[in-house]
């Protein structure tokens, strides 16, 4: 309870949150060793490109399923690893898993895919991030434009250390974009000083989509703003029709959503997109 293990132990859950875990102490114990027990997988989700509806890229999305209390959210443990530092072996484990699938992929002659991947704060400030990336991308040969960094605008808190891991990442030649964008607090003065390449619109966004005017706006601004400065955007939970047309009136380039398909195993997306 609340009261035995102190407030702070829960600040991390929302109320629409459910888990089988009775506190947080027990689920970071058992995160610990989920790489061990190979508890973790990854789903990716399909990013279609909403001109020509073509399909050549993917965002990785942790999956865990504990032995003792079957799945959890990432939107429950995330914070837990990330909190913990546990993120940074997860971390790792998930580069390196997405690397070693295009190693196997391309051995297999599949048309090659780009793959995003997302990285928490703590992870992304580590001092050798950019090196890490560089490691695993030589270790299964894999071509840098195929893998993109997603990032929040809650990594980038010190201007200089930012600008220094976005120029290496930049120079690897990876694909970088800032996800859940317009949720966070921060000027907008970075997207001219950092070598960006993407903006994911939030989903809060696409889900108001016909219900509110001025939300209507401010993705409009988004999508043109995005344009003007030579950036890719991209539509994040796109669940109805109408959600597209409104995105394609406006020419944002690409969307992800459960209207095209839920995240999917690794094998569900072999057979889907690159086997027929
Ligand atoms: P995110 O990066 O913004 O990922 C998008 C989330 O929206 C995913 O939830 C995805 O399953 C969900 N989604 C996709 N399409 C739709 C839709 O049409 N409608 C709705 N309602 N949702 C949709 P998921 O997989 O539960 O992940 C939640 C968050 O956990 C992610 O948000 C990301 O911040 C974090 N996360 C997931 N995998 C990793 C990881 O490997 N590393 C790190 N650091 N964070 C991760
Ligand atoms: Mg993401
Ligand atoms: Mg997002
Ligand atoms: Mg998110």
């Amino acid at each position: 309870s609340v009261k035995e293990h102190g407030r702070s132990h829960f600040r991390y859950f929302r109320d629409d949150m459910t888990t089988a875990f009775p506190n947080e102490a027990l689920m970071e114990s058992h995160l610990r060793r989920a790489i061990e027990f190979d508890e973790l997988s990854i789903h990716l989700q399909p990013q279609i490109d909403l001109t020509t509806n073509r399909i050549d890229s993917f965002e990785a999305l942790l999956r865990w399923n504990n032995r003792k209390f079957g799945f959890v959210s990432p939107a429950q443990f995330i914070p837990i690893a990330e909190a913990s530092g546990l993120i940074i072996n997860i971390g790792d484990w998930v580069i390196e898993e997405v690397c070693r699938y295009q190693k196997e992929w391309k051995d297999l002659g599949y048309r090659p895919v780009r793959i995003a991947v997302n990285i928490s704060p703590k992870q992304f400030r580590r001092e050798d991030f950019a090196r890490k990336i560089n490691d695993a991308l030589n270790k299964y040969d894999v071509e840098p434009t195929l893998l993109e960094v997603e990032i929040t605008e809650s990594s980038m808190t010190n201007v200089n250390e930012t600008f220094s891991i976005l120029s290496d990442l930049k120079h690897l030649g990876v694909h970088v974009s800032v996800d859940d964008f317009g949720t966070g607090y921060s000027s907008l003065s970075y997207l001219k000083k950092y070598p960006i390449d993407t903006i994911k619109i939030d989903q809060s966004f696409i889900a108001d989509i016909a219900k509110d005017e001025k939300n209507e706006a401010i993705i409009k601004a988004i999508i043109s703003m995005s344009h003007n400065l030579g950036l890719e955007v991209v539509a994040e939970g796109i669940e109805e029709l109408f959600q597209v047309a409104f995105l394609k009136r406006y020419r944002c380039q690409k969307g992800q959503g459960y209207l095209y398909n839920k995240p999917l195993s690794v094998e569900a997306v072999i057979e889907q997109y690159f086997v027929n």
